[in-house]
């Protein structure tokens, strides 16, 4: 862990402890008001091509009826910027009054269209005045300023039509397309992230002009923390107003991972009092968006109600990099180890060794072997219910300490206190024992822990400001300079899937991006009675909602990354069928990131750190990149899968799929 230690003052929220959301200047996008007081608003774009008026409008009522407050719409020219006053005008005209905000890339020439039509307009600061050319060019001080000047001539315009006509903007930095100027003297890092909408900010705050929302999006959900953090900091530091934040991550993908993507991001900022309008963005039909979106801001609606938190005086994490707080190693736990998973199968009677697939691991009779799948869970909780077969190899079972203590076969087998049964035990399992504690019991466990080196802590909490009530008890584990292994333990007892998956990314995943926490454990809690089915079902989404949130928070990769752009009116080729395709081909490839983009214009930028890239170019063509370089231009769409698949061959990153 970075040893510096922040004083609160140079924080980036109100509290770490207390919710609270940070106080922004209210901002009006037609009948929305974005920021202040104003509950956070929902957004989301079309993907339907500008110049289809009918398709458009019916999309963006779709949404609209979904729980969208805010529909984008691109315009990549004049033309497409031009046709938005017909949507508008259909939308009015079948009653819905729903604010559009025109997305502009590369073209101020649409960007000054549009603003005399629709309420917002999103620029993006990377490309507005910059074509981009992946060039490094040394920039003296002067040169520097030449191209500042360059910039204010061009973006001017489009600042005074906003003015005039009572237009909102959002600057919305992309970590992905930050202009080669930024990335000469930043890098790609979070500071050119911020310094790039910086640099747009000064002249609209130079023209007396405030109607602004800003973002800070990227795909690496590390990154995107970071920078909105950042952001906050420095529009303090610098003594701008407090400019309401839009919320998202990039390219998250689809279903679980992009619901879980979304909320590791989107999540962390809101536990923290940070955002004020939120666009979830899958690679899905757009009114599938919202729902996600209300699911994540719904939960503080009353948070400010939270039992309290011990405030922190001095704050021993760098919330602006990714440092993973030091532990010691305790048996593969700790240490230098990646997080683990812990699968809660407690309430199965009598496990089945077919049953305990919903766990990864795969029992083949006719072998009498077992396999196991990217998503094999490390360890097992059976509580009271030992499973009662021998245990494939890559598998563990931790026991109530009370069942444990009775069982013959010890030495496999690991024992689970609570602080009591913890203090009063006279027999502990010679390589590792799980101490079960709530946050508020931290201080009595630091002095226990401190007698036994081969303990593993088991963090949970009951407050309903789940994610700072676990941070805290870090923090006190470091203030105390204790080191012990620290597995993160929630509990959604019946609730649909997408909030378990949304809810652990949130709580969860927002520890894991600061580096704090050691694993995962999802509890199987249950407030009415279920089929045996339905709790294997639960299981095995536990199990894979525990994976999918430590690959999301980029703690530990289990599976091939799927880098796709939700699409938009640019795109060339059907995003969410060519996704399930390149999946269906290549979701064995463990570790190794994919990026498929719908357009040549941003995918290239968008896909970020991707380590092959999927573009379309052109109708029916696409290009295929390894990192950022083209390897093949054009090639005919039926043949592409396969080309990508020989560049991934050639590189030496390709395996046969197992068939299992
Ligand atoms: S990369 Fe995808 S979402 Fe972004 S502009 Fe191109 S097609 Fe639209």
């Amino acid at each position: 862990m970075d040893p510096i230690i922040k004083s609160l003052d140079q924080l980036y929220c109100d509290s770490l402890t207390s919710y609270s959301r940070r106080k922004t200047i209210p901002v009006r996008i037609g009948d929305v008001i974005v920021g202040g007081d104003n509950p956070i608003v929902v957004q989301s774009m079309t993907t339907v091509d500008t110049l289809d008026t009918e398709g458009s409008i019916e999309q963006s009522i779709r949404m609209i009826e979904a729980g969208c407050e805010l529909v984008r719409i691109t315009a990549p020219s004049i033309k497409e910027a031009e046709n938005l006053q017909h949507i508008k005008d259909g939308l009015r005209k079948r009653g819905y009054s729903t604010p559009l905000v025109a997305d502009i890339h590369f073209t101020p020439n649409a960007a000054e269209v549009a603003a005399r039509i629709v309420e917002k307009v999103r620029v993006n600061p990377g490309n507005y005045a910059d074509k981009k050319k992946f060039e490094v060019i040394e920039y003296t001080d002067a040169t520097y300023q030449d191209e500042l000047d360059r910039i204010r001539e061009r973006f001017l315009p489009l600042v005074k039509i906003c003015k005039e006509h009572g237009t909102a903007m959002r600057i919305g930095t992309n970590h992905g397309s930050l202009s080669d100027r930024i990335m000469s003297r930043y890098g790609d890092t979070p500071l050119g992230m911020v310094e790039s909408a910086l640099e747009f900010l000064r002249i609209c705050e130079d023209e007396n002009y405030f109607d602004i929302v800003i973002s800070m999006k990227s795909s690496n959900t590390q990154v995107m923390v970071q920078a909105y953090r950042l952001l906050v900091e420095k529009l303090n530091e610098g003594g701008f107003k407090p400019y309401p934040l839009h919320l998202g991550v990039t390219e998250a993908g689809e279903a679980e991972d992009g619901r879980i993507k979304s909320a590791v991001g989107i999540g962390t900022l809101l536990e923290d009092g940070l955002g004020d309008t939120v666009r979830v963005s899958l690679t899905e039909d757009p009114e599938f968006e919202a729902p996600v979106a209300k699911a994540l801001i719904d939960r503080y609606t009353h948070r400010q109600d939270h039992a309290p938190i011990k405030s922190i005086s001095n704050y021993p994490v760098n919330p602006y990099e990714h440092f993973k707080r030091e532990s010691e190693e305790v048996y593969n736990f700790g240490g230098h180890n990646v997080p683990r998973v812990i699968t809660d199968i407690s309430k199965i009677e009598k496990i089945t060794e077919k049953e305990i697939k919903v766990v990864g691991h795969f029992y083949l009779p006719e072998l009498d072997k077992w396999k196991m799948n990217d998503q094999g869970c490390d360890f097992v909780y059976s509580g009271t219910n030992p499973i009662p077969f021998m245990l494939p190899n890559g598998m563990k079972e931790i026991q109530d300490a009370a069942i444990w203590s009775t069982v013959e076969d010890k030495a496999n087998k690991f024992p689970l206190f609570d602080l009591v049964s913890f203090s009063l035990a006279g027999l502990f399992h010679e390589e590792i024992n799980f101490l079960e504690i709530f946050d508020t019991e931290i201080a009595e466990a630091i002095a226990l822990i401190s007698q036994r080196k081969d303990t593993v802590l088991i963090l949970k909490t009951e407050n309903k400001h789940a994610m700072p009530a676990l941070r805290r008890a870090l923090v006190s584990l470091l203030e105390a300079d204790c080191r012990v292994p620290v597995i993160l333990k929630v509990s959604y007892p019946d609730q649909s899937a997408d909030e378990t998956m949304l809810y652990t990314a949130t709580d969860v995943g927002g520890l894991l991006i600061d580096g704090l926490g050691d694993g995962v454990f999802i509890s199987l809690e249950k407030e009415r009675e279920h089929s045996r089915e339905e709790v294997l079902a639960q299981i095995k989404l536990h199990n894979s909602v525990g994976f999918g949130v430590l690959q999301a928070a980029r703690t530990r990769m289990s599976k091939t990354e799927y880098i796709s752009c939700p699409s938009c009116g640019r795109t060339l080729f059907d995003l969410q069928e060519t996704t399930a395709m390149i999946r269906k081909r290549t979701d064995h490839l463990k570790g190794v990131k994919i990026g498929i983009m719908g357009c040549i214009v941003n995918g290239p930028g968008e896909m970020a750190d991707a380590d092959y890239g999927y573009v379309g170019s052109g109708k029916g063509k696409i290009t295929l990149y390894k990192g950022k370089e083209v390897m093949k231009r054009s090639v005919p769409s039926e043949k592409a899968v396969d080309k990508l698949i020989e560049i991934i061959k050639e590189d030496g990153m390709w395996n046969e799929p197992e068939v299992i």
